[in-house]
């Protein structure tokens, strides 16, 4: 069993941190967040009192962080990572940020002789706590490999998607499909309320349909639907609608970038940060579903 450093406990970070402490790992861990901190205890987790002591004598740091600025500067700042890694840690970005990032900051830490990895997740909280996450790595065949066991404690499915940044590439061609899914399914969803249908059984009929998809089969965006989901908790304690529209722009970036074409993509980008701008960017993604109710005749 392996020594882990691990950085950014929040909705995702904090399950998988505990995650790795039921698998048998000795985990220490650094966020910015009391509360974080607190929850990491209970799990099991020892806290310590910066990102540079949480990487300090480790196998492996594994880092959970919102966006590119927090990643870059938790790295790369005078006093960060990079300054106190050895050579036998392997560093572990789980974060959702740009390919150029993951492989700028993969390449500062390459030149010290510490291996990096991106292995940015899909599965969302649930998966998170469940310990089922999809990792999606991208990096050196040997470094992947190397993190399969730590891995393997927060999550079920390892995909080697290429070279550095590969991994966050991935990613964000998911996430747009994820987005569009999920605007898809409560336009779908509210079209039927509106026409008097039960939103429970018209989930059944479509799950059951070719409109099937995770958005409307697992994490339902109609409250009531499912339980244990955000749309049931008013909306709080998933995906924030401010990540999702950080992916989609980093998306509409990469399609910039290479001249693929995304207008469901560039759309759905337009929906999440006009949202965000109404005041949702805490709430979980799913409450899109409210954005798209009918307007009243
Ligand atoms: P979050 O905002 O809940 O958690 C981020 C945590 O990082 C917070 O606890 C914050 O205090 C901490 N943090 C920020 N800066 C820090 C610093 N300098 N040092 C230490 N801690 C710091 O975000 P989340 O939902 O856990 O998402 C984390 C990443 O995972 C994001 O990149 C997101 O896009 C991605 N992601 C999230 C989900 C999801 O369903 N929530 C799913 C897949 C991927």
């Amino acid at each position: 069993m392996a020594n882990v450093g691990f950085i950014g406990l929040g909705n995702m970070g904090g399950p998988m941190a505990a995650n790795l402490v039921k698998g048998g790992h000795k985990v220490q861990v650094f966020d910015l967040s009391d509360a974080a901190l607190s929850a990491a205890k209970e799990a099991g987790c020892s806290i310590v009192n910066s990102a540079t002591e949480a990487a300090t004598q480790v196998d492996f740091i594994v880092t959970m962080l919102p966006a590119d600025k927090h990643v870059k500067s938790v790295y790369l700042a005078d006093d960060g990572l990079i300054s106190v890694l050895s050579k036998d840690t392997l560093a572990i970005d789980c974060s959702t940020i740009s390919a150029e990032t993951a492989r700028f900051v993969g390449a500062a830490l390459k030149e010290k002789g510490i291996d990096f990895i991106d292995a940015p997740v899909s599965g969302g909280v649930g998966g998170a706590k469940a310990g089922t996450l999809t990792f999606i790595c991208g990096g050196e065949a040997g470094a992947v490999a190397r993190a399969r066991d730590v891995l393997q404690a927060m999550g079920k499915n390892i995909f080697h998607a290429g070279e550095m940044g590969a991994g966050q590439v991935a990613k964000i061609c998911n996430n747009m499909l994820l987005s569009v899914l999920m605007v898809g399914t409560s336009e779908a969803l509210q079209l039927g309320i509106a026409h008097g249908l039960d939103p429970k059984v018209l989930s059944q009929i479509m799950a059951a349909s070719s409109g099937s998809n995770w958005t409307l089969d697992v994490y339902n965006p109609c409250p009531g639907v499912m339980d244990n989901v955000p749309s049931s908790n008013g909306y709080q304690g998933g995906f924030l609608v401010d990540l999702m529209s950080k992916d989609l722009g980093l998306a509409q970036q990469a399609a910039l970038a290479s001249g693929a074409a995304t207008p469901m993509g560039a759309l759905t980008h337009n929906l999440y940060r006009s949202w965000s701008q109404l005041g949702h960017g805490r709430e979980d993604f799913s409450s899109i579903f409210n954005y798209v109710k009918p307007i009243s005749k």
